[in-house]
């Protein structure tokens, strides 16, 4: 008689899947652009940056939120440009009443800076921002988003954007697994960024990818139920306690 021998065999974990994979395919990133338009087009926020392309009012929108809620920069951006409403009056102002005039927003760098950038546009370029991406990232206080942000919002120009909300679309939607906030996946995000930018449609869009990011796919509890990129996201359905800072 022959005993019975198990069938079980010892197995060998799979190997770890890399944290970090290719670039979204051709008709991935057209899906992407196309649902995202399409979402932008019918829920994006009515927002007063939104209806400029002067370099000067886009940088300061963009410094005000950095790390600060849309609707405590509203009434601070409109005060701001009525005060000082080109980079001429803002470099002419003194730092100490510029650094006032931001109270309450906080970060208080952040002032200081716009009015050093204010100072240096108008000493070397006339009062203007130049339009390329090394000239741009040489003054103090601009850094690889908000380069992107000027170049995209105020020049049209194909340039990507990642901040924290960008990076987690992005994350969530093409990768799925792995440290969203290690330094290889913020390159990884920075290359997914660049290869889904449209075209045409570039301001649309890189709007449309933070306000997403803003009011969508939030943090801790993304409306994945109501999600029009939920057929084509990684993370779907979301959980909260897979996704490891
Ligand atoms: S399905 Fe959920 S996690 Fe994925 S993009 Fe939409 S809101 Fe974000």
């Amino acid at each position: 008689m022959r005993t019975k021998t198990s069938t079980k065999r010892s197995r060998k974990p799979a190997p770890a899947r890399p944290a970090v994979d290719g670039l979204p395919s051709p008709a991935a990133r057209q899906r992407f652009r196309r649902r995202l338009l399409d979402w932008y087009r019918r829920h994006g926020r009515d927002l007063p940056w939104r209806e400029t392309r002067d370099p000067y009012r886009v940088l300061v929108s963009e410094i005000m939120l950095q790390q600060t809620q849309v609707d405590r920069v509203l009434p601070k951006y409109l005060e701001w440009l009525d005060k000082y409403p080109t980079f001429h009056a803002l470099a002419a102002a003194p730092v100490d009443e510029v650094t006032r005039t931001w109270y309450p927003l906080g970060y208080n760098v952040r002032p200081r800076r716009l009015h050093a950038i204010a100072r240096e546009a108008v000493e070397r370029y006339g009062g203007e921002l130049p339009a390329d991406e090394t000239t741009l990232r040489s003054f103090k206080g601009i850094g690889a988003y908000t380069a992107g942000a000027v170049l995209s919002f105020a020049f049209g120009r194909r340039a990507p954007i990642l901040d924290t909300n960008v990076a987690r679309v992005l994350f969530r939607v093409f990768v799925g697994r792995g440290a969203p906030k290690s330094h290889a996946m913020r390159r990884h995000l920075w290359g997914v960024s660049r290869a889904v930018l449209p075209a045409r449609h570039v301001f649309d869009f890189n709007q449309a990818l933070m306000d997403f990011g803003a009011t969508v796919c939030v943090a801790r509890k993304p409306q994945c139920l109501i999600c029009p990129l939920a057929r084509q996201c990684a993370t779907y359905p979301f959980n909260p306690d897979a996704e490891r800072a």
